[in-house]
């Protein structure tokens, strides 16, 4: 992976996402920092993180406990670190005070999970609820009917906030396409939010990728998660650990 590294690159790809993200605020009427970019740094070498960083990005993005661990001692601590990938009930006592917010919470056993490892560390975890919008076989996440039901549970839940959603949307060339799941992402958080429920606020919506984050945005996106934009192709043959 180190081989694959050209100073420069990461900076420059950073200015076309900057411009982009800008655009799409102009569009849709919105203002730029009521969008953060989450640079996703998975499989990524703290080279190419340390270039984004001096480029300004203090937020990143891993899906994996350990490569997310072994970068939070790595790399500098103003660096705000999100778990965006699904995470295994035995692994959250790693990251519960290591994660600035985690995206992928798909199960009340894993909200769970969450709720006393974070008592433990006396910390409150914020977390994002996972909605298969477009109900993808391959995908994790709770299903948009059944988001509701979890909403009422959350408030058993003393030691998280529930700060709004997040879709991974399918993966296509046309990111017209992904509109309607995002606008539905939306309304979603829009009915959440309604039911006025302790713990829980809906002021982040986590969605957009690479080929689809100016769409998200378009669409009410708080937060992008862009990896492939910043720090180019992933070559998982090269690690099968962050596969
Ligand atoms: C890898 C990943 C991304 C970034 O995907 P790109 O297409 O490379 O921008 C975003 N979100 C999640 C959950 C991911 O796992």
């Amino acid at each position: 992976m180190e081989t694959c590294y050209e100073p420069g690159v990461v900076t420059e790809n950073l200015g076309i996402v900057e411009e982009k993200i800008q655009n799409a605020c102009k569009r849709s009427g919105r203002k730029r920092e009521d969008v953060t970019l989450i640079a996703v740094s998975k499989t990524k070498p703290a080279a190419m993180i340390r270039e984004a960083y001096d480029a300004g990005i203090r937020v990143f993005g891993e899906n994996k406990v350990q490569e997310l661990t072994e970068k939070y001692e790595e790399l500098p601590s103003d660096i705000r670190w999100h778990m965006i990938g699904h995470l295994q009930r035995n692994k959250v006592k790693y990251i519960v005070d290591k994660a600035e917010l985690i995206h992928s919470v798909d199960s009340l056993r894993l909200l769970e999970t969450i709720d006393r490892e974070a008592a433990k560390k006396q910390v409150t975890a914020k977390v994002l609820l996972e909605v298969n919008m477009a109900k993808e076989d391959t995908k994790f996440g709770l299903m948009p009917e059944d988001v509701m039901g979890f909403i009422d549970k959350v408030p058993e839940f003393k030691n998280v906030t529930v700060e709004g959603l997040m879709t991974i949307a399918p993966n296509t060339d046309d990111p017209e396409k992904n509109r309607q799941f995002f606008s539905a992402l939306r309304k979603l958080s829009v009915d959440i939010a309604d039911k006025n429920i302790d713990n829980i606020h809906m002021g982040v919506l986590s969605m957009g990728m690479t080929n689809d984050y100016e769409v998200a945005i378009e669409e009410g996106a708080t937060m992008v998660r862009v990896g492939t934009g910043i720090f180019g192709k992933r070559n998982y043959a090269l690690d099968k650990n962050t596969r």
